[in-house]
């Protein structure tokens, strides 16, 4: 409720420009006032906290660091990477990294790009996913995390992950899902509606599990869907902050 309030009084003041490079500092100086702790556990800024802060979406709530601003989706990815797949990765690429996994991960990994054709997100490139400029069999990880649901001609942009990856590269996709068949229509563009359909103003479809794991293996991929949050017991769970069923689509090739 704090946190809520001081945001938007702080908000109404400062240009959204300036708040983008303020943020860090902001976010230590709060972490250091009221969210240190030892109950929580954020890995990616690798700080020990009091609590989450729970941020609430159209599409549910998530529980947000305090200190960095990482989702429940971007501290399991980072565990995923460490633990599940920790390959010594020559050539990573990665779609619209929040801002805290891009600051880890540029600084630790020396051929990381991360790519973001909207300029919304940390990117070094800002190329159309269905337009990739990259040699063929580049990259040895791709992480496209809630790209696929924006993109109309999503099969193209499946079909360009696929060549750019190299043999056995790895390549870790996670979208909205809903139960049942994906769900799309192109003849819709009205963002209300679109939201309302899709449950996202910039969406372009929902997808249901088995249908998007069909279109993957049809393009090519070997394709694990992983639970991952399901690996931890119940107090893990709420230490790192994880949300239940945020599904990673692990695809090799
Ligand atoms: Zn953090």
């Amino acid at each position: 409720m704090m946190y809520k309030s001081i945001k938007k009084i702080y908000l109404f003041i400062i240009p959204r420009k300036v708040h983008y490079k303020l943020e860090p500092l902001i976010r230590s100086f709060l972490y250091f006032l009221f969210y240190r702790g030892d109950d929580f556990y954020c890995p990616i800024c690798n700080s020990r906290l009091k609590k989450f802060i729970t941020i609430n979406f159209k599409s549910g709530s998530d529980n947000s660091c305090p200190k960095c601003g990482s989702l429940s989706r971007t501290r399991l990815l980072l565990l995923y990477l460490q633990k599940e797949i920790n390959a010594p990765f020559h050539e990573i690429l990665d779609f619209s990294p929040h801002r805290s996994l891009y600051n880890l991960l540029s600084k630790t990994k020396e051929n990381y790009i991360a790519n973001d054709f909207e300029n919304q997100f940390h990117a070094d490139t800002h190329y159309d996913i269905t337009k990739l400029p990259f040699e063929e069999k580049k990259f040895d990880l791709i992480i496209c995390f809630h790209v696929l649901e924006h993109i109309t001609n999503d099969n193209k942009a499946i079909n360009n992950l696929f060549k750019i990856l190299k043999n056995k590269g790895n390549l870790l996709i996670q979208v909205p899902l809903k139960k049942g068949k994906t769900y799309e229509d192109n003849s819709i563009t009205d963002p209300k509606i679109r939201e309302e359909k899709f449950g996202q103003s910039d969406h372009v479809r929902i997808y249901g599990k088995e249908d998007l794991k069909i279109k993957l293996k049809d393009i090519g991929f070997n394709i694990k869907i992983v639970d991952y949050a399901e690996k931890f017991d119940l107090k893990e769970q709420k230490y790192y902050g994880f949300k239940k069923g945020e599904l990673i689509f692990h695809c090799t090739k």
